[in-house]
């Protein structure tokens, strides 16, 4: 179905780029499993080729089950294109190859979700690539790392695990004003909280592993273009043969056609299906884990054992009202962090936890724990650790839709045990 914008998330999310008629009345697409698609005529697999038609050709190109979940992406995120692919780090990866040239910078956040620090500052430095790392909600610090060579500006919506909530707007007009794109990592926000396209980013990218999905049974990631920002600009000379071939949409072409299908970063259709059906109830659950985060946070401030609680919900919480105003007053994400004693008593909580999944993964319906200085960031030096805002004291809580009692009561007994 192509619904009308002036259409409620809540319908969209579960009606967008539906077609129940050309899958024979199914209310899903199926999965497309095939690794190749036959054509009629010599000319019709020729005008696929020359990209004369949308035919499928080849399983690592494209996918007719992937086509439509990236379509609903799009529309969700009110973006004109989108590109899905095996994971989160697939989408970033791609997203960011598609602007960078061995050196050329770029300026992101110093808070980034623990691989994409990995990529930015280890991976992408073997090839030339400056990443140039600042506090996120600084704006000054941001312009004072722009120079000739930066291609692009990279932020999270809310920093995993530091929590911290740019100014997306406010960083879109700023990047615009040097002539670059914003991209964003929305993640933890989800279009239901947020849509950056529509603060002025230019290019939004997700871990649709985490809440997009929501069950914790699909790993996949995708690149969305809002198809606003002029590419013929002179910091892009060598996008013209992008812009001639697909004009406003040059960018996810670049993606595609360059990256995603040389790379082969192509996603198996089941992972596109399952994300579907996890969309259906996307807007239902987040409700839930933002009302749920809220409860959650509130406990935990109460609690003499616990240090400190870092929630975006709070008052006192650095950017408060940028997420108020951010997020529409919905919620302020379904993830927190907080303080114990030291890393043994975070240990013992953990370990007593009865309920709470004891993993390395968040968005899932299901309320998940970790202690990230021990676990994920393990092999990292103590200066990145500390812009991360990783210490031995904090607990990472990604708070699930279960009954908000059932959670607080499993929080309570392992924090009697500490
Ligand atoms: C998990 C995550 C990623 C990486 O996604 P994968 O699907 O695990 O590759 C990127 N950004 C954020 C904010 C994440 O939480």
């Amino acid at each position: 179905m192509d619904t009308e914008k002036k259409m409620h998330f809540h319908t969209r999310v579960i009606h967008a780029a539906l077609t129940p008629g050309e899958w024979q009345g199914a209310t899903l697409p199926p999965i497309f499993q095939t690794a190749a698609h036959c054509h009629e005529t010599a000319e019709s697999l020729s005008d696929t080729f020359g990209g004369r038609t949308t035919e499928h050709i080849y399983a690592r190109l494209t996918n007719p089950t992937n086509r439509v979940l990236e379509k609903k992406l799009a529309e969700l995120e009110g973006g004109r294109g989108a590109v899905f692919m095996a994971s989160g780090m697939a989408a970033i990866t791609n997203a960011c190859l598609a602007l960078l040239r061995a050196g050329d910078e770029f300026v992101c956040g110093n808070s980034l979700f623990m691989s994409t620090y990995v990529l930015f500052a280890n991976v992408f430095k073997k090839y030339g690539i400056t990443a140039r790392f600042v506090e996120p909600t600084d704006l000054a610090a941001i312009e004072a790392a722009i120079n000739g060579k930066t291609r692009f500006l990279y932020l999270e919506t809310i920093g995993n695990p530091k929590m911290d909530v740019p100014d997306l707007a406010r960083a879109a007009e700023l990047a615009h004003s040097h002539g670059l794109p914003l991209l964003v990592d929305n993640t933890l926000a989800t279009p239901y909280l947020c849509r950056p396209l529509e603060l002025g980013a230019d290019i939004v990218i997700h871990s649709t592993t985490k809440y997009l999905s929501g069950h914790g049974d699909a790993a996949g990631g995708v690149v969305i273009d809002g198809a606003n920002f002029n590419w013929s600009s002179e910091r892009f000379p060598d996008f013209a043969p992008f812009v001639e071939r697909k004009g406003e949409l040059a960018y996810l072409d670049r993606v595609w056609r360059e990256l995603h299908i040389n790379f082969g970063t192509t996603a198996a259709p089941l992972h596109a299906y399952l994300t579907m059906l996890g969309l259906d109830t996307l807007a239902l659950r987040m409700e839930r884990h933002l009302a749920n985060a809220e409860k959650v946070a509130g406990f935990l401030a109460s609690q003499p054992k616990v240090q400190w609680v870092n929630y975006p919900g709070f008052a006192d919480h650095p950017q408060h009202g940028v997420a108020q105003k951010q997020f529409g007053g919905l919620g302020f994400g379904g993830m927190l962090t907080f303080g114990l004693a030291d890393q043994a008593a975070c240990f013992r909580f953990i370990n007593n936890l009865k309920m709470v999944y004891h993993l390395a993964n968040i968005g899932d319906c299901k309320s998940l724990v970790i202690h990230p200085y021990s676990s994920q960031y393990l092999s990292f030096a103590e200066e990145p650790k500390k812009n991360l805002s990783i210490t031995p004291d904090l607990v990472r809580f990604s708070v699930g839709i279960e009954a908000a009692e059932d959670i607080i009561d499993d929080l309570a007994q392992a924090l009697a045990k500490i």
